[in-house]
């Protein structure tokens, strides 16, 4: 879904208490209609004084960041990630059961060894995160999966990796419920992961990586240098 100015709260794909008894539907309604409105409320005020930058989409307000007048840069990163972020976070859950298949779990299977690998370093590795910031599985542009933690709202996309899925570890995401008990956050997690969304981004991911590489030129054969 492209989006751009004025960004609009992208409604749950699911209800606020269909991911019981994983996350409740309390944490689930201040997390959607209160901490990812924020987010969206902030982008579009900072954004509003700034017609020219009104058709610029979330990724290339993160990607070309750098671009923005200094007054909204720093603003505009924080709450384009916090925007991006969360809307992967939702759409990478559901109430219903999912399984990981297809080229994603060739690619998971290939890089961490065994499914128990995988949880196993994701897990260890969500509980390390100190301080506010998300989990991402993602991939770089040859296919290949990495785990990957990050501060505050920053995304992966400007490392040229493709967000496959999220954990949100603020404590905004699971206090409410777990209170500081993030391990058992992390585990419940597990059991509402849309793998099939996870898939189809990946499987996109490999699709637009292969057609960028075509588009690329050619470099000239080695003889046709000298
Ligand atoms: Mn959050």
């Amino acid at each position: 879904m492209i989006q751009f100015y004025p960004f609009e709260v992208v409604p749950l794909p699911y209800l606020y208490d269909s991911l019981e008894p994983y996350i409740n539907m309390e944490t689930m309604f201040f997390h959607h209609s209160k901490h990812l409105a924020a987010y969206v409320d902030n982008l579009n005020t900072l954004l509003a004084p700034y017609p020219e930058y009104h058709e610029w989409t979330l990724d290339r307000l993160i990607l070309e960041n750098k671009e923005l007048p200094e007054e909204i840069r720093l603003g505009v990163w924080n709450n384009a990630g916090g925007v991006y972020n969360h809307q992967l976070y939702f759409a990478g859950m559901t109430p219903n059961p999912t399984q990981l298949q297809g080229k994603l779990k060739d690619a998971l299977l290939l890089d961490f060894e065994t499914w128990e690998s995988f949880y196993e370093t994701f897990f260890q590795m969500a509980l390390k995160i100190f301080g506010s910031g998300n989990l991402w599985l993602a991939a770089d542009e040859r296919g290949k999966l990495v785990i990957l933690p990050l501060p505050n709202q920053d995304t992966p996309l400007p490392k040229g990796l493709t967000p496959i899925l999220v954990l949100d570890v603020w404590e905004h995401a699971y206090y409410l419920e777990y209170q500081n008990l993030r391990a058992e956050y992390v585990r419940c997690w597990f059991h509402i992961v849309n793998w099939t969304e996870a898939e189809r981004r990946y499987e996109h991911a490999l699709l637009h990586n292969l057609l960028c590489q075509k588009e690329q030129p050619s470099t000239p054969p080695a003889d046709d240098i000298n």
